[in-house]
């Protein structure tokens, strides 16, 4: 099926794994550049970013919807996690995106299935910690959409930061022939890092998810003041947090920006300070890297940069 999106390219849909197969292979066999977006569709400006960014790697540009069953745990919201095609087709043919791909949950997994693929090391800790079996998920889903799709390229966001991480990872000890590129993580205007369960918050919840990255930013000017005691850090991230009704943290640490390791004592840069919280019923993440002059992106945000 072949729609055209407002850039004239046109956008075709596939639903099926033997067709994207079949498109994959032979792009790669006409030595076409292919770039990769998975997501989960409810697409928002970060995603955006995502598919533009995929746009200057590639000659084609497949982006993937696909809500993975598999990353969710069993009192988790994924009967819930909000789905909109239409609005995700429209933005997918407004960034220029060529293929959407649509698998089917019976398709990703039918009957029998029984493969995991497990980051041992990479997976502990923070969010492998509050959603036990979340990540071997994600890197199923990873690892099966990389061989649908074949791309010379894949793009993730550094808002899951962890996530990003353990991808890597994973392409580096199973030698998968594909580039990961990590993207800056988008905020909206007030602060807020964009995510597609922002939907669930309510005018108020929104106000105390922001202590979020209020504290990340207060953590992060004390450090480009040159403050390098790990514990300040936390503290003044922290603190905003403290006064925040109906917040309840998960996690909030220092680690080493590549490795993942925990940092104590002094911060030797680059390191990101890594957060996890429920407002409300709403789970959110956010983070900050520490000596971001080192990293290769820069954080965005909508209407201007941080
Ligand atoms: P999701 O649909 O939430 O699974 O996300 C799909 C991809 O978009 C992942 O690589 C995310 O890290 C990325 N992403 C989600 N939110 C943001 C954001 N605010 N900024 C940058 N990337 C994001």
């Amino acid at each position: 099926m072949t729609e055209r999106g407002e850039h004239g390219r046109g956008l075709t849909l596939i639903l099926s794994l033997e067709e994207m197969q079949g498109w994959a292979r032979d792009n790669r066999r006409r030595g076409v550049r292919t770039a990769l977006v998975p997501t989960m569709g409810a697409l928002h400006a970060g995603h955006a970013s995502l598919l533009k960014q995929a746009r200057s790697c590639g000659e084609q540009v497949v982006l993937s919807i696909f809500v993975n069953p598999l990353q969710f745990g069993p009192s988790e919201d994924l009967a819930k996690y909000p789905r909109d095609l239409d609005a995700d087709l429209r933005l997918a043919a407004k960034t220029g995106c060529d293929v959407v791909f649509l698998p089917m949950p019976a398709s990703m997994y039918p009957t029998g299935f029984q493969t995991d693929v497990r980051v041992r090391e990479i997976e502990q800790g923070l969010c492998g910690a509050q959603r036990p079996g979340h990540f071997v998920g994600v890197a199923t889903v990873v690892l099966k959409l990389l061989h649908l799709v074949l791309p010379d390229v894949a793009l993730f966001g550094e808002k899951d930061y962890q996530q990003l991480a353990v991808i890597r990872q994973l392409v580096r000890d199973l030698s998968v022939p594909v580039e990961i590129k990590g993207c800056p993580l988008v905020r909206d205007e007030d602060g807020l890092a964009l995510s597609s369960r922002n939907v669930y918050l309510s005018s108020a919840e929104r106000q105390q998810a922001q202590r979020l990255s209020q504290g990340l930013f207060a953590a992060r000017a004390l450090y480009e003041t040159g403050e390098c005691g790990a514990d300040r850090l936390l503290a003044a991230a922290q603190e905003p947090l403290l006064r925040a009704e109906g917040l309840a943290l998960e996690y909030l640490e220092l680690r080493d920006a590549e490795t993942l390791r925990p940092v104590s004592g002094q911060v030797a840069d680059p390191a990101v300070l890594l957060v996890a919280a429920r407002v409300g019923k709403t789970r959110l993440l956010d983070n900050v890297i520490l000596g971001r002059q080192l990293r290769v992106s820069k954080e965005l945000r909508l209407g201007g940069d941080t």
